[in-house]
């Protein structure tokens, strides 16, 4: 670990786009840093670049998130490297094709990623967060998560359990030091759409934000504490009032009961009687 350092930053999907971002910014923060992604020159030119420009020690691991193999290794590291101070679970794909023009296969790669390999590392990460009383997770949702109207389904499901994830690690962590964040970005100029199979030119400039933005906008949301960041969300009031609807549902939730609508306790007295 470098001098003065806030110890090491793991990021997944750190070789383009929002998580190269992070890389910089959390570089520049004071962040030494794990650079997790496939294609090992990306990540090897932007390792030597921010290890350059801030003196922080920068290392890659080159993974494939979606195979056993790959998956482990970064979990291995994840259980084993007490210098690890935060996890950033920002790998991920997309797609925009409706469910009749999906290939399932492809959905099933989807949320292998999305899903699978974002639980996993957190629960290789968390344990040692609360052993040591510190430590942050940010999770890279999306607002598809939602509206999952809005794209592929399979996409907005995944990125809805994202957000149900991080809202159960909030409350089970809470009082341990540990910060979770779930963060909601809306349309960000990266790959991801032409990945999605959409490009970024069809997609309505006054919606898509820069990824620069996106980080900037995502981290001053960590720094005043907000569990739940929307970068593009002008009123923060919103937001609470949608989570206390939800809230008011709970002690609603399970009773004992049908409710009284679905004539269920009714038609059981009149069969009684
Ligand atoms: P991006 O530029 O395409 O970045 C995706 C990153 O994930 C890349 O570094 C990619 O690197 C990595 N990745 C993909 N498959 C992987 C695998 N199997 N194993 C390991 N790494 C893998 O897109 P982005 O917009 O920055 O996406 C980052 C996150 O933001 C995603 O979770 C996405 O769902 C979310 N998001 C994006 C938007 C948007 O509009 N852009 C909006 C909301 C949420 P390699 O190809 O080198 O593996």
């Amino acid at each position: 670990m470098t001098e003065n350092s806030k110890g090491t930053a793991l990021i997944t999907g750190a070789s383009s786009g929002i998580g190269a971002v992070y890389a910089d910014r959390l570089s520049r923060r004071g962040y030494d840093l794990i650079l997790v992604a496939r294609n090992r020159a990306r990540l090897m030119d932007l390792a030597k670049h921010l290890a350059d420009e801030t003196g922080r020690a920068v290392e890659v691991i080159a993974a494939d998130l979606g195979q056993k193999g790959g998956l482990a290794e970064v979990e291995t590291l994840l259980r084993a490297d007490a210098g690890i101070t935060m996890l950033v679970n920002n790998a991920g794909v997309g797609a925009t094709d409706p469910l009749l023009a999906s290939d399932i296969d492809k959905m099933e790669e989807m949320l292998t990623l999305n899903v699978n390999a974002l639980t996993r590392l957190t629960y290789a990460a968390a344990p040692g967060f609360v052993t040591r009383g510190a430590g942050t997770v940010i999770n890279i949702a999306s607002i598809a998560g939602v509206a999952p109207e809005r794209l592929n389904g399979v996409y907005g499901a995944s990125k809805a359990f994202v957000l149900a994830f991080s809202l159960s690690l909030q409350s089970e962590l809470a009082g341990k030091g540990i910060r979770v964040q779930a963060v909601l970005p809306g349309a960000t100029a990266t790959d991801f759409w032409s990945i999605a199979g959409t490009p970024l030119e069809h997609v309505p400039s006054e919606i898509v934000m820069s990824a620069e933005d996106m980080v900037d906008a995502a981290l001053a949301g960590l720094e005043i504490g907000e569990q739940v960041t929307i970068p593009s969300l002008p009123d923060i009031g919103d937001w609470a009032a949608y989570e206390a609807a939800r809230q008011k549902l709970m002690p609603n939730l399970s009773r004992s009961v049908p409710a009284s609508r679905y004539g269920v306790e009714r038609n059981k007295r009149l069969l009684s009687a």
